[in-house]
């Protein structure tokens, strides 16, 4: 179905883009409000970065811990609950500006809605280095808990030095025979636990103050050009699997050129509230946030949405 005309019936009052802690929390806050709301997860990112997580041990509630897409799977059953509209479509166009608000799926259908939360997290950062791009998913990855399977006996490198390197270079330990961590720095950025951990592990050595220059292999991954930014020195190391685990960037390819965004590539809104720029359009999660990024966070954020929209539709009347 394509939206042509303006049928006050078919408007909503809530479209949620994003299936993360946020999207989920804010869906299950205006189900319960009565608002209906229709989250759109997207078809291979729904339930966000989760999904691509083992334990998930600092979420409150859960003293011991809970896998990643269990407490997405959660999340979503506790909004289907209320009643929230999940659908797994990929939202590929957004027009904020016109009353009511449009989106359009993959699909082709366009929905149509009073307000609309953006929720829609952040996406692996690259290196931006010679072969990543061709070996990618051919040793190349973003995803440990996805791939790591693969490389069992293998030695294999992380690229970062904060928690999602740590997270990383453990799980792999589970698989691989040996696991580099190679960080840009002789400091992990990483909290002290999960640093520990990584520095306990006699499967994990770490190369320090080192980059990854470029990646060789004819049809799969081989070697990883290395350089020691104190020295200069350049060494080359083989490896099968290299994962990369140096930060999230905002997804905000839909919204770039309507929601005013912030220097970090984060939207802009009017903290404390999740109002962004333009009327009826709140934003929350790893999507404004570029700072404490915790699936925590993303959920109080999402609540936060949740509630401006339900204020903003009273005085709507
Ligand atoms: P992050 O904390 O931003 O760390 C990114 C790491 O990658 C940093 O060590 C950074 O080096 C390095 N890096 C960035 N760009 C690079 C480049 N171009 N080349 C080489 N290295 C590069 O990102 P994150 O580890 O994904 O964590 C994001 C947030 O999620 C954090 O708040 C973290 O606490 C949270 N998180 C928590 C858990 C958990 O609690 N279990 C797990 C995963 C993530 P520098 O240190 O030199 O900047």
């Amino acid at each position: 179905m394509t939206v042509t005309e303006v049928d006050a019936n078919d408007v909503r009052n809530v479209i949620i883009v994003g299936s993360g802690p946020a999207g989920y929390t804010a869906a299950i806050y205006t189900a319960r409000a009565n608002l209906n709301p229709v989250v759109f997860t997207g078809s291979v990112t729904a339930g966000g970065e989760l999904m691509n997580t083992t334990d998930v041990e600092n979420y409150p509630g859960f003293p011991d811990g809970i896998l990643g897409p269990e407490l997405m799977a959660n999340f979503e059953a506790q909004a289907r609950r209320f009643g929230a509209d999940i659908q797994y479509e990929d939202v590929v166009d957004v027009d904020l500006a016109s009353h009511p608000k449009v989106v359009t799926l993959g699909n082709g259908d366009s929905y149509r809605a009073r307000t609309v939360i953006i929720a829609t997290g952040s996406a692996y950062r690259h290196l931006g280095i010679d072969g990543e791009q061709r070996l990618s998913g051919f040793g190349v990855s973003w995803c440990a808990t996805c791939d790591g399977f693969f490389f069992r006996n293998q030695e294999v490198a992380v690229v970062g030095g904060g928690d999602s390197a740590m997270e990383e270079a453990l799980f792999l330990t589970k698989f691989a025979s040996k696991v580099y961590v190679i960080h840009r720095r002789d400091e992990l950025r990483a909290s002290h636990i999960m640093a520990q951990r990584a520095l306990d592990n006699d499967k994990i050595e770490f190369i320090w103050d080192s980059v990854v220059t470029h990646l060789s292999g004819e049809d799969k991954l081989h070697t990883a050009g290395i350089e020691n930014l104190k020295t200069g020195q350049r060494s080359t190391l083989d490896i099968s699997g290299l994962f990369v685990a140096i930060g999230q960037d905002p997804r905000t390819e839909l919204v770039k050129d309507v929601l005013d965004l912030n220097d970090d590539g984060t939207i802009k809104v009017a903290h404390p509230s999740s109002q962004t720029n333009i009327d009826g359009v709140f934003a929350a999660g790893d999507v404004i946030d570029p700072t404490y990024r915790q699936a925590v966070t993303a959920a109080g954020t999402g609540c936060v949405a949740a509630q401006d929209v339900e204020h903003y539709l009273i005085n709507l009347g």
